[in-house]
C-alpha cells in the first residue's frame, strides 16, 4: 500500500510528526527512481544504535555526498523517553516467549502498543520496542564503562577479549561514545535542594572515609573531567572539585524533612526517629485523635532526647469550601469530595472545612486547642474567593 502523502487523522491525533519525520519505503525508492542518487549506506533498524550510527555517519561525512537510508520497521510512537511524557501507562511488558504467546493465542499482536518478539528463545524476555528510537525510549540511561578486569586479555582467561579490541576501546571508542551519549557531563539537569543535599552528604561521606569502599574523589584515576583536560592529574581534579568551583557540590544547607503519618504508632515512631516535623492528614483524623497522636509523638520524641515542644506539626489537605448555603455545602461534600476521596460523605462531614464560616472556624479552633500549629487549606474550587473567605470570615473567628 503506498504511503499516504498527507498526515493521517485518528480519533485523537493528527500524525504530522510521523508523516513528516519519516518516509515510506515506496517514497524512498521513488526518490531514487525520480533522479535522486542511490543510497550509499543502508542502516537496518532505527532504534537506539541504528539512529546513533546513522547520525554519526552523516556527521562524519564532511562533504555530505553519501545518501543514508535508515530502514525502521515500526512507527514513530513517542517523541521522547517514556518517562518524559505525561503518564500514559506505557512500560516494558513482562518477559515472555513466542511459544508462550502462541499458547495463549496472543502471538503476532503488539504488547504495550509497540513491543514484539523478534526471535524464539528458551529464556523469556520482553522483546523489542518496534518504533523509532526503539528501546532507548525506555532505557535507564546507565552507561558504565567496562573496567579492564571485565575485559580480560590473558591467554588463560575464561572469556578472553582480543587485546586489539580492548586497546581500541580504551584508547578511542569509550571516550568517543561517552562524548556522544553525554556521559562525560555531570547530571546537573537533576537539581534542587534535595539533590544538592544528597550530593553534599555523599561528597562528605567519601571525603571523610565514612563510605569505606569508595575511592576518594580526588584519587579517581579516570574521572571524566580529566579526559577533557589533557595532562590533568588527580591534583587538578581536586582543584576542579574544590569548594566554589563549578563542579563542586553546593554548600551544605539544612533541609527540614517532614514526615507524614495518620497517627499509627509505627508512623509516629518514624516521625520521631527521622523527621524534622510531622504532617497529620486532615481527612484522616479529628481534633481528638490529633491530640492523642501528638501526645504519643511527644513520648516518642522524649524517648529520643528530642524536645517535643519545639517539634513542629501541621495538618495537610484540609479540604475547604466555605459557604453559607447549606445545599451548596451538601453538594460539594456529596458530589465533589466524597467521590474524589472514595469516602462515605457522612464520615467526612465533621472532618473537613465544608460549610459556614462559623463551623469551619469552630473545627479549626478545636485543632488549635489540640496543639495543631498550622493547617494547609485546599479549596475545592474558586480559590481566590475561598482564600478571601478563609482570611476574612474564618481566621478572625478562630479561638485558641
Ligand atoms: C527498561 C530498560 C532499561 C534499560 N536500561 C539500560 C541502561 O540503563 N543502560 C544500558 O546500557 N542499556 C539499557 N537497556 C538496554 C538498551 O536499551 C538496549 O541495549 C539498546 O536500546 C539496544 O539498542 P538497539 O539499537 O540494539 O536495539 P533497539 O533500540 O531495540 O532497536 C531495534 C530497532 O530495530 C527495529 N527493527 C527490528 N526488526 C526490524 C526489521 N526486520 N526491519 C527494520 N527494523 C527492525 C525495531 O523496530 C527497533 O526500532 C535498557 C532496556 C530496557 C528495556
Amino acid at each position: 500500500m503506498p504511503t499516504s502523502p498527507r498526515a493521517q487523522r485518528t480519533d485523537f491525533s493528527l500524525d504530522i510528526a510521523g508523516r513528516y519525520t519519516c518516509n515510506g519505503l515506496d517514497e524512498a525508492l521513488a526518490s531514487v527512481g525520480s533522479g535522486g542518487r542511490p543510497f550509499d549506506l543502508i542502516v537496518v533498524g532505527g532504534g537506539s544504535f541504528g539512529a546513533a550510527l546513522a547520525q554519526q555517519l552523516f556527521a562524519n561525512d564532511q562533504a555530505q555526498v553519501h545518501r543514508i537510508l535508515v530502514l525502521e520497521g515500526g512507527p514513530l510512537a513517542l517523541p521522547e523517553h517514556v518517562q518524559n511524557m505525561p503518564l500514559q501507562g506505557l512500560g516494558v511488558p513482562p518477559a515472555t516467549s513466542i511459544a508462550q504467546l502462541r499458547s495463549q493465542g496472543l502471538d503476532g499482536q503488539p504488547r504495550a502498543e509497540v513491543w514484539g518478539l523478534a526471535w524464539h528463545s528458551s529464556t523469556p524476555f520482553p522483546g523489542l520496542a518496534y518504533c523509532l528510537a526503539g528501546r532507548s525510549l525506555y532505557f535507564g540511561g546507565w552507561s558504565p564503562q567496562l573496567l579492564d578486569d571485565e575485559m580480560p586479555t590473558a591467554v588463560n582467561a575464561p572469556s578472553r577479549w582480543p587485546q586489539a579490541v580492548v586497546n581500541d576501546l580504551n584508547n578511542r571508542y569509550f571516550a568517543e561514545s561517552a562524548t556522544q551519549i553525554g556521559t562525560e557531563e555531570t547530571n546537573d539537569f537533576i537539581f534542587g535542594p534535595l539533590q544538592n543535599a544528597l550530593r553534599q552528604a555523599l561528597y562528605d561521606g567519601i571525603n571523610n572515609g565514612v563510605i569505606t569502599e569508595a575511592i576518594p574523589l580526588g584519587n579517581l584515576p579516570d574521572h571524566p573531567v580529566l579526559r577533557n583536560n589533557p595532562g590533568a592529574n588527580a591534583a587538578r581534579l581536586r582543584e576542579l572539585l574544590r569548594d566554589g568551583s563549578p563542579l563542586s557540590p553546593t554548600p551544605r544547607r539544612q533541609i527540614p524533612v517532614w514526615i507524614a503519618s495518620w497517627g499509627s504508632k509505627a508512623g509516629l515512631r518514624r516521625v520521631a526517629r527521622l523527621g524534622d516535623g510531622w504532617f497529620a492528614s486532615a481527612y484522616n483524623t479529628t481534633p481528638d485523635d490529633f491530640e492523642a497522636a501528638r501526645e504519643s509523638l511527644s513520648e516518642e520524641l522524649s524517648a529520643r532526647d528530642r524536645d517535643p515542644d519545639s517539634f513542629p506539626n501541621a495538618l495537610v489537605t484540609m479540604w475547604t469550601w466555605i459557604t453559607e448555603d447549606a445545599r451548596d455545602a451538601e453538594r460539594v461534600l456529596r458530589d465533589v469530595l466524597a467521590p474524589l476521596l472514595k469516602r462515605d460523605p457522612e464520615a467526612l462531614r465533621h472532618q473537613v472545612c465544608i460549610g459556614p464560616a462559623e463551623s469551619c472556624a469552630e473545627l479549626l479552633s478545636r485543632y488549635a486547642q489540640a496543639g495543631c500549629q498550622r493547617v494547609h487549606l485546599w479549596p475545592l474550587g474558586d480559590e481566590p474567593r475561598q482564600i478571601e473567605l478563609a482570611a476574612t470570615a474564618v481566621l478572625p473567628a478562630i479561638t485558641t
